[in-house]
């Protein structure tokens, strides 16, 4: 950018002048506050910061050039509207400071209240209040705290400590019985802990607290907190939040004032109708903080009826507009509603299919649409099990069910122990009277959360609700101590290790362990469950999505399946085929001994005996197989491990070897063992022999498994059955491998098939960089491609599969190096990259080439709307994933270009 140009950047956005598909530029909060002021909705004036100053601030330490004239431009403007001068000593105007990222990051970074306060404004907004002082020093000592906290780092629990003192003082629990003298006091006392951890007092100057609290919420989005939240939820980390200066209105004037927070329909079922909390006399961080207790939404109707009836109007006009659940936080001044926030709202798992379902009914949305709505990582969790109640499990306690599942564990009261206990690979509850956005290491390491305090609403639920996570808040019952780790409950102490299990459904909490059962979305995807039957909403909001998604998508579905047993169920959940069955568990076992002999063997002759013995084992293994998918294609991966992996270790070998020897026992045979397993020893066995090289090197080794393989679909077909075997040769990384290979298969299948009618294919899989970029000539000689993406990633990036993630991913994933591990989801620019010209290339070479993927990647969402995207035929995964591989299919041949569903 020349000068100039920096210099004309727009960087300040009025709210009149946003609107809901900003939220690149604007964040999720300003581009709904713009829509809601468009809307003529009651939204207090302000203006909002982009993401652009913010990624321009935290690239370079300072605020982009021309940002400090925009702000003082907009400031003057919201100044003029609202008659007031921020910090004004007679009549002050207040603002907040809110972030607000694209993707919504509940608690994660920072908002400051009441800016524009100072010893002198504190007493026009007395004034301004009628006279209401207690009101004005309440907000003064909001002010120093907040922005202590947030802008100056003074440790919070300084602040806290002071409150308490000051209500210890007055002989009360509660900040309500503080009187404005209290507060005052309070105040002085908030601004020595602020002269004493900042070296300056707290700054008077309003405009200098304003450009503070902007420089603090840029910050904060490189908060420790922040970054693990985005690494947990997939969000870029270059995005940057924006900020939102707001007209502050107050909610803690008094009886007719209060804050709320409230939800167009339950967003833990879906359940039509209105769901929510309100505080009167407070303000919005009282209830999203989840410290002082709330009362039902309905309860407003009976405090101030038209306010109530006011938010329900403009409640369903939201709903109409954005065509969905909508979530919200509005204030009551004196009387008068103001709506703070809303955006389309987090939900758990079963409510988005149900909503869905429902706006699909309601006229609102079609079933692309609702197939937009759902994912398949919120698919997946309804497949979880869920607790078994039908012994006499009694609950000790009962809360808000905030967040669904069924989790038993260890109680933990610390985040700290928490992430220590889950390390050691214990399953964990993290009980706390109330969460705060510092437990989120805690909370991500624990199977469940339990909290005494907060409702639907809470930090702990919008937490847990965003990652799946179970959570049952608000159980009143137990009394929480930390500081002694533990909890009593109905008379029974609960030391830290118990077991108590948590029900995030019914919000019932019980001692010990609780068994579990499988979710009705799973016996819906085994066939035990009738959706039209049901009387669940959702298994018929799944089916019906999940039908609309079969039919849409263009990707077949596959599994991974090794085993008859496995290959029902994948078939059972859908799958269209078997597109990795791995040969090496046919050579375990009561085999080993079998490939001891083949391995040790010094004559062709005996070579030939020991693959002779193995050939009818692995013919029946796939007649099973054949059997269960009859009529649809079974591709068969020649074995790929190398074959030292089937012997004993080396170093156990030598010991038992010594030992015998020392006994004097016949060895004999242990001893050729060692000499073949030291032979046989390789520094990079991944890199080493085999795959199609042990197939070049060890006579008769393929041939035995190609032979198992024909007869076995001749046998299946004769009997009446249909086997639609594709044999696939492993490893390969240049066409005369495949050749060689494929040379001597179709001479055996030729000899084994004759005129029984079955077709055998021979492709290959795709996993060796040199494959994708000779895929032009490999095709030459294969029917198919298969996409190995394991192997691929790892010779792709040169990562070892079985030790790079737990010995430095860590550093990469904070360095941003990637967000997420190339094993898990497909790196789309490098390895993607050698999948998208090996499917050209192939393709060219041979129109019509079949192409799938076998990679644990089958089954991940984002690499799914990958593989739709580069034109391949099918995703193969293992069986549990199947559904899920469907859902994201047909997700991805409904999306629409640039849209985002998170
Ligand atoms: C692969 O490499 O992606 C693959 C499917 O094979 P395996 O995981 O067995 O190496
Ligand atoms: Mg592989």
């Amino acid at each position: 950018m020349t000068s100039q140009e920096t210099v004309d950047h727009k960087y300040v956005y009025d709210f009149a002048e946003g609107n809901r598909d900003l939220k690149d530029l604007l964040g999720g909060k300003g581009a709904n506050l713009a829509e809601m002021t468009n809307l003529g909705l009651p939204v207090p004036p302000g203006f909002t910061i982009t993401t652009e100053a913010c990624q321009a601030y935290l690239a370079t330490g300072r605020e982009p050039d021309g940002l400090a004239g925009q702000i003082e431009a907009h400031l003057e403007s919201l100044e003029r509207g609202m008659g007031r001068r921020l910090g004004d000593p007679h009549d002050p105007l207040l603002v907040s400071v809110r972030s607000g990222a694209k993707f919504s990051m509940p608690g994660m970074m920072e908002t400051v209240l009441n800016v524009g306060l100072n010893d002198r404004s504190v007493v026009g907004l007395a004034a301004q209040a009628g006279g209401n002082e207690r009101f004005a020093w309440d907000s003064y000592r909001r002010l120093i705290q907040m922005f202590g906290k947030t802008v100056c780092e003074v440790p919070g629990e300084e602040f806290e400590h002071a409150l308490d003192e000051a209500k210890r003082a007055r002989g009360t629990t509660s900040d309500l019985d503080l009187d404005a003298d209290d507060l005052r006091g309070l105040v002085g006392a908030y601004k020595k802990i602020f002269l004493k951890h900042t070296g300056r007092d707290f700054p008077q100057e309003p405009r200098e607290q304003l450009d503070l609290a902007i420089r603090a919420v840029f910050e904060s989005w490189n908060a420790e907190r922040a970054v693990l939240y985005r690494r947990q939820e997939r969000i870029p980390a270059d995005l940057g939040t924006a900020v939102n200066v707001v007209a502050m209105v107050f909610g803690n004037l008094g009886p007719d004032s209060g804050t709320g927070v409230a939800f167009t329909r339950d967003p833990a079922s879906g359940a039509q109708g209105i769901y929510g909390d309100y505080l009167a006399n407070a303000q919005g961080e009282d209830v999203v903080a989840g410290i002082r207790n709330t009362v039902p939404l309905q309860d407003l109707e009976r405090l101030d009826k038209r306010s109530y009836d006011e938010l329900l109007d403009i409640m369903a006009r939201l709903e109409g507009h954005y065509r969905d659940l909508c979530d919200i936080e509005f204030t009551i001044e004196r009387g008068k509603l103001w709506m703070l926030q809303t955006r389309v709202g987090k939900r758990t798992a079963a409510a988005a299919f149900v909503i869905a379902g429902q706006l699909v009914d309601e006229g609102l949305i079609d079933l692309d649409e609702a197939l937009h709505r759902v994912n398949g990582a919120q698919l997946a969790q309804l497949m979880f099990p869920r607790f078994q109640l039908d012994h006499d499990f009694e609950p000790v306690a009962r809360g808000v069910g905030a967040s669904p599942g069924a989790a038993s564990g260890k109680v933990v009261f610390t985040s700290a122990r928490a992430v220590e206990l889950a390390a050691e690979g214990e399953a964990v509850i993290l009980v706390r009277r109330e969460t705060n956005p510092d437990d989120l290491n805690g909370m991500i390491a624990a199977r469940g959360i339990l909290t005494s305090r907060g409702g639907k609403t809470s930090h702990a639920a919008v937490v847990a609700r965003g990652m799946g996570k179970t959570c049952v808040s608000g159980a009143d019952e137990i009394d929480v101590n930390v500081p002694a780790k533990r909890f009593t409950v109905a008379g029974q102490t609960v030391h830290e290790g118990d077991v108590v299990s948590i029900d995030g459904t019914t919000g019932k909490v019980y001692l010990g362990e609780v068994p579990v059962t499988p979710s009705e979305v799973v016996r819906y995807f085994e066939g035990t469950l009738d959706p039209h039957e049901a009387d669940d909403a959702l298994v018929k909001a799944v089916h019906r999505i999940m039908t609309h998604a079969d039919a849409a998508r263009r990707l077949a579905v596959r599994a991974n399946a090794d085993t008859g047993a496995d290959a029902a169920r994948a078939r059972r959940f859908g799958a269209q085929g078997i597109g990795l069955c791995r040969t090496e568990h046919m050579f375990l076992g009561d085999r080993r001994e079998l490939v001891e002999r083949l391995i040790l063997a010094r004559t062709d002759t005996e070579r030939a005996d020991a693959l002779a013995a193995l050939l009818p084992l692995q013919r029946d293994d796939f007649v099973e197989i054949f059997r269960e998918m009859d009529g649809l294609p079974v591709t068969v991966r020649l074995i790929d491990p190398p074959l030292h992996e089937f012997l004993p270790p080396l170093e156990q070998l030598a010991v038992d070897v010594a030992v015998a020897q020392e006994r004097g026992e016949d060895v004999a045979k242990e001893e050729a063992l060692l000499a073949a397993v030291r032979r046989m020893h390789e520094e990079n066995p991944m890199l080493g022999l085999r795959g199609v090289r042990l197939g070049l090197v060890i006579p008769g080794l393929f041939a035995m498994q190609v032979r198992a393989i024909a007869e076995a679909a001749v046998r299946v077909t004769r009997d009446g059955g249909s086997a639609c075997p594709e044999i696939m040769v492993p490893l390969v990384g240049a066409v005369q491998e495949l050749e060689t290979v494929r040379a001597e298969a179709e001479k055996i299948i030729a000899e084994v098939v004759g005129d029984s009618g079955v077709e055998v294919l021979i492709g290959t899989m795709i996993e060796v960089p040199r494959a994708a970029l000779t895929a032009g000539q490999i095709a030459e000689a294969a029917q198919f491609f298969s996409f190995g993406t394991n192997d691929l990633t790892q010779m792709g990036w040169g990562f070892s599969r079985d030790d790079v993630e737990g010995a430095f991913f860590w550093r990469y994933l904070e360095l941003g190096i990637f967000g997420i591990s190339p094993f898990e989801s497909i790196d789309r620019d490098g390895v993607g990259r050698l999948v998208r010209i090996a499917a050209e290339e192939g393709r060219a070479a041979r129109p019509g080439l079949k192409l799938g993927v076998c990679g644990e990647h089958g089954g991940d969402p984002e690499s799914v709307h990958f593989f739709h995207s580069v034109g391949l035929d099918y995703v193969s995964c293992s069986p549990f994933r199947v559904p899920v591989a469907r859902l994201e299919a047909g997700r991805a041949a409904v999306e629409t270009v640039g849209s985002d569903s998170r």
